[in-house]
């Protein structure tokens, strides 16, 4: 199969936290990050993981700074790749945060594959998730936009030839990843179990270091060690140097 990946910044995000992304380390200090959407060509129709922030919701609802050039923007960043969006036949959306999943209106035809366990969550989280999954009075959260397309899903499944999800719990109940089959070699998109390279790469104390943010660090843990029998090269999904190489064959 020669499907490869390419890595759209869909906007970037300025001053988060260290420890959010770093589990309990880089106190003091921050991070700019880049929210990306991935796009997977070759095979039949194109596959989009992750949908991105709604700029103008990020900025009024969810207290970040945020910017998004006009290319940045979803549709016009796959436009400029030769995608129409219409075209697109599977979503996958790695969870359900409102930075990973605020786009999927845009794609008018596609089935839309999430776990049924994170529909569950996000409509009855902690109190301390429900800005992160949009569940609060003043706002419908965005990925229910498009709620009549989502496909939810339990487990592993295969989605389009060559490109499978799998399920890594931990940063949310139904947080899954994405293994692709490219033309050199097969990848995983890891969702935010793994949001930088130094989050998989650790470091002294830590094989692998969490993200700050999670429901349930054991199964964390598991999702890790699984990663580690895939034999595939981790994309994390918020890490710049991602977006700087752009394309994985
Ligand atoms: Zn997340």
């Amino acid at each position: 199969m020669s499907l490869t990946i390419t890595a759209l910044s869909v906007g970037r995000v300025f001053g988060l936290h260290k420890p959010s992304v770093l589990y309990l380390r880089g106190w003091g200090e921050t991070l700019d990050i880049p929210l990306i959407m991935f796009v997977i060509q070759g095979g039949g129709a194109p596959v989009i993981v992750d949908t991105g922030a709604d700029l103008d919701r990020a900025v009024k609802h969810h207290g970040i700074r945020m910017e998004q050039t006009p290319e940045e923007r979803p549709e016009a960043a796959l436009r400029a790749l030769g995608v129409d969006p219409a075209e697109v036949g599977v979503v996958v959306n790695t969870h359900l945060h409102w930075d990973h999943s605020s786009n999927n209106h845009l794609f008018p035809n596609a089935r839309i594959v999430v776990q049924q366990r994170e529909v569950d969550y996000a409509s009855n989280p902690v109190p301390w998730h429900r800005r992160q999954f949009e569940h609060v009075p003043e706002l419908e959260a965005a990925w229910r936009r498009a709620e009549d397309r989502i496909d939810a899903i339990d487990g592993d499944a295969e989605v389009a030839p060559g490109v499978s999800v799998i399920a890594l719990p931990g940063h949310t109940p139904g947080s899954q990843g994405v293994v692709v089959e490219a033309e050199t070699r097969r990848y995983l998109l890891a969702g935010d179990c793994i949001d930088l390279y130094e989050n998989w790469a650790g470091d002294a104390q830590a094989e692998h270091i969490p993200s700050g943010f999670f429901t349930d660090i054991v199964a964390y843990n598991d999702s890790l060690e699984r990663i580690e029998k895939l034999g595939c090269e981790v994309i994390p999904s918020h890490d710049p140097l991602v977006v700087r190489r752009r394309e994985f064959r």
